[in-house]
This record gives C-alpha cells, sequence and structure tokens, in this order.
C-alpha cells in the first residue's frame, strides 16, 4: 500500500477545495483556524487572487508572512490581492480578522505565522517605528487576541521591500501603496526595512510615505553625495549600505565630512558596499569612522592606491570579514606585504574573496598562496581576468586542493590562450579547451571534483 505523507494530503485537499473559489470564499467564517495556513498556502501558490484577499479579510492570527511562497501568478498581482484584503480602519474590519502584521517580504526562514499561546500572541518582525508602538527595537510585546480594545489599539503595519527603479509595474505598485496608506487615515504603517534606489533625484514623493527610521538595508545607485547625506541623515541603524556611482568632488570637502559623520552613527553596519566610488588616498577616513569587525566589504571600482592597501591591512574594521571584494583596482606595485598581511589577517573568517581584473600577476599571487591557503572557511574564490600563467595557474590549484570548504574558483584564462593578452579578442579557444580539460584532470586526480574551477571569456 501506498502510504502518502499527511501534509501532501492536506495540500491535495486544499487544492481540491480552492476549485470551487465562490463556496470556499462564502465558508471561510466558519472553517476552523488550523486550516488557514494550509488554504492560504495553497491559495497563493495556486495564484487565487479572490480567495486570497478573501481569506486576509478574516485572517484570524496577528501576523501573515508570505515567507518563501513563490507562485506562477504575477507576483505583484498577488501582492496586491493581499493588500486589498487588509482592512485597516476599525469601523470596516471584518469580524474576526486578527492581522495586524502583513508581511510581503520574500525570506526563506519565515514561517507563515509567529508565536501564540491560546489568545496571546506577537510577531517577529513587527516594527519598533510604527506611530503608536513604543516598543523598543528587538522587544515584543504580546497582545491579546481576544480583547477588541487591546487590538485596535495596535497599528497596522504593511510590511514591504522596495525597489524603486522607475518601471511602469514599480510605478503602478507604490500609486497602488499611496491609495492605500491615504485610505487608513493614519492607521496603516507602511514599514520598508529593505529600500533599493535607482535614481535618486525621481523618488522625493515616494520617499514622503515611508518612515525611514524603519530602514536597515540600503541602495542607492546614481546620487550626489549630498543627497545621500540628507536620506542618511532620517535613518539610525542601517546594517546594509551599498552605494554605487556616487559623485563626489573631493575627500576633503565638507559634504565628505558629513557623510562620515552619518556613517559613524551607524553602530550596527556590517555589511559595506562602495562602487564607482573615487577613494584614492582616503579609504583611511571612511574605515576608521566604521564599528570593529565588519562582515562584508565590497569596494569594487574605487581606485584604491598602496596606501589604501596598508591601512586595510591594518585596521580592525577588516578584522573578521567574511567577504571582501576588490575587484577591479590595480594592484600593480612590487611590495605585496600589505595584501599577503590582509590575506592572513581575515583567514580565520573569510568565505568569499573576489580580486577580478586587478591586473595581478604571477609574483603577486605566488606571494599570496600560504595566506589563501590558510582560509580555512574560504567558499568561492574569484580571481578572473588577471594576467597569470598556465604553471602559475597549476600551482595555485594544487595549494588549494587541501581547502574543503573551497567549492568555486573563477580563474583568469592564462596568458598564452592569448596572442596578445590586453586584446581578449585574441583569445585562442582550443587552448583554451586545453587549459580547462588539464584542470579538470588534476582535480579528479585529487579527488576533488566537488570544487568547481570555472572561467569566463571577456
Ligand atoms: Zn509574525
Ligand atoms: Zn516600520
Amino acid at each position: 500500500m501506498d502510504y502518502k505523507d499527511p501534509a501532501t494530503l492536506l495540500d491535495l485537499a486544499m487544492q481540491s477545495l480552492l476549485k470551487n473559489e465562490p463556496i470556499i470564499i462564502q465558508s471561510l467564517e466558519e472553517i476552523p483556524r488550523e486550516l488557514f495556513i494550509p488554504l492560504f498556502t495553497a491559495a497563493f501558490l495556486g495564484g487565487c487572487k479572490k480567495t486570497v484577499t478573501a481569506i486576509v479579510k478574516v485572517w484570524p492570527f496577528f501576523c501573515l508572512h508570505i515567507g518563501k511562497l513563490r507562485s506562477h501568478e504575477t507576483h505583484s498581482a498577488l501582492l496586491k490581492a493581499m493588500i486589498d484584503g487588509l482592512q485597516v480602519l476599525p469601523a470596516y474590519a471584518s469580524r474576526g480578522s486578527k492581522l495586524k502584521v502583513l508581511d510581503l517580504r520574500q525570506n526563506a526562514d519565515c514561517r507563515t505565522t509567529c508565536f501564540q499561546i491560546k489568545t496571546k500572541s506577537f510577531c517577529f518582525h513587527s516594527c519598533s517605528y510604527s506611530q503608536t508602538s513604543s516598543r523598543k527595537r528587538g522587544e515584543h510585546s504580546t497582545v491579546n487576541l481576544g480583547s477588541e480594545a487591546e487590538l485596535s489599539r495596535y497599528p497596522t503595519e504593511l510590511l514591504v521591500d522596495l525597489s524603486l527603479n522607475g518601471t511602469l509595474r514599480t510605478r503602478a505598485f507604490l500609486s497602488f501603496l499611496l491609495s492605500k496608506v491615504e485610505q487608513s487615515s493614519g492607521s496603516l504603517h507602511l514599514c520598508c526595512r529593505d529600500l533599493q534606489i535607482d535614481n535618486l533625484s525621481g523618488c522625493n514623493n515616494t520617499l514622503k510615505l515611508l518612515n525611514l527610521l524603519c530602514i536597515d538595508h540600503l541602495a542607492v545607485e546614481q546620487a550626489s553625495l549630498n543627497d545621500i547625506n540628507t536620506l542618511l541623515s532620517q535613518m539610525v541603524h542601517l546594517d546594509s549600505l551599498s552605494l554605487s556611482k556616487i559623485t563626489l568632488t573631493s575627500l576633503n570637502g565638507k559634504i565628505f565630512k558629513r557623510f562620515l559623520t552619518q556613517l559613524e552613527r551607524m553602530d550596527n553596519l556590517h555589511d559595506l558596499n562602495l562602487s564607482f566610488f573615487c577613494l584614492t588616498n582616503g579609504l583611511h577616513k571612511l574605515l576608521r569612522v566604521l564599528p570593529h569587525g565588519l562582515d562584508y566589504l565590497n569596494l569594487p571600482f574605487c581606485e584604491l592606491s598602496y596606501r589604501d592597501f596598508r591601512f586595510l591591512s591594518q585596521c580592525p574594521q577588516t578584522a573578521h570579514l567574511k567577504l571582501l571584494n576588490l575587484s577591479n583596482n590595480s594592484m600593480t606595485w612590487e611590495d605585496c606585504e600589505p595584501l599577503q598581511t590582509l590575506m592572513e589577517k581575515v583567514s580565520g573568517t573569510l568565505q568569499h574573496l573576489e580580486i577580478n581584473h586587478c591586473l595581478i600577476t604571477d609574483s603577486t599571487i605566488f606571494s599570496l598562496i600560504p595566506a589563501l591557503s590558510h582560509c580555512s572557511h574560504l567558499r568561492v574564490l574569484s580571481f578572473a581576468s588577471n594576467p597569470i600563467t598556465m604553471s602559475m595557474l597549476m600551482r595555485i590549484l594544487q595549494n588549494l586542493l587541501p581547502l574543503m570548504e573551497l567549492k568555486y574558483v573563477i580563474y583568469p584564462i592564462p596568458v598564452h590562450c592569448y596572442e596578445r593578452w590586453y586584446y581578449q579578442s585574441t583569445l585562442d579557444r582550443q587552448k583554451l579547451a586545453d587549459v580547462q580539460a588539464q584542470l579538470k584532470a588534476m582535480l579528479q586526480a585529487a579527488q576533488r571534483s566537488d570544487m568547481n574551477w570555472m572561467t569566463f571569456p571577456e
């Protein structure tokens, strides 16, 4: 006899119920609470927008997170359907709905609803900055789900990640959000923790919608540093900051100093990503104001100098890095000691290293091999597009074989595969195929076929 997993049977039952949407919508107020989560999951995955809206209207728990759910239906259409079900004005709230936190963020580790014992409930993800909440970040007070007075005092929170990229779909979704906030007459807290902005100058109206205190991940592309300062001055606890193509006139001027003052307030910052941000001989000013022990540091296209690398190797901010990306900064100096010291320093924690397009030669990479072979947690190493010879590439491979966690290596095409290395169009594909075959054979001989060595022609 074929025994089925009970969860699968329940899923099948839900899918079959959903074939008749009007009936299921009519009976929602009578079905047991325990069935709401599997029913919501099936309706969301099946793209049943009307049912999703109806379920949100009578949701019997304090919070609802879409978590890791993904549907074949257009994602923004389903999110709109969920927001449609959110009853923010107490006068219109459906009887039986307890929903106070609607979370539309994709999050693989999040359950559909949080903690609940009998009638007491709280949400791990509720916001500390919603207007009527007096809680501090990280503290969770429980709410009595049976008490309508207590529930009505609690603000309704709508959690979304926003990417302001100027596309029609984004603009339509934003204007829908705006109308929902306006309709709520102040009783809905639109909470954005992760904000991505493609062009800051066109986003002022949207930013007025948001309480910037809620943001912990900020990514901005194309803006002046002055505008970034204005934005940062309204934030308090960024975990992650990513800035790309930011215009600034000088590392000695007032605007850069104001930027440093803003960064200095960010005690929680553990992920910094600056690209196309000219920092030549000024990296020390920036790193000094950051908290010690950053986890992730990305500095591609920052025109870093030898002096910057020396500081990088000495400062406490880089002592425990898990990820370091120094790609597209030229490392042509003869003294490799700063780079060696840096690699030794992070060897106990580093999991991901990128040094692509750095004009690294055989002698530089050779000097790094001892430190690299101490990076026992390294999982990804990418050093593509550097002028390295085949003999050095084989030597590196031999030395990295004992790193059992290292699974992905993106290596440079060796110089002999080109007629002239600087002209990537002169690549000889047969020579490259020979290189690939040779490296593969070496990995097989060492029983390290689990390690993927890859390369890509430009
Ligand atoms: Zn929750
Ligand atoms: Zn918030």
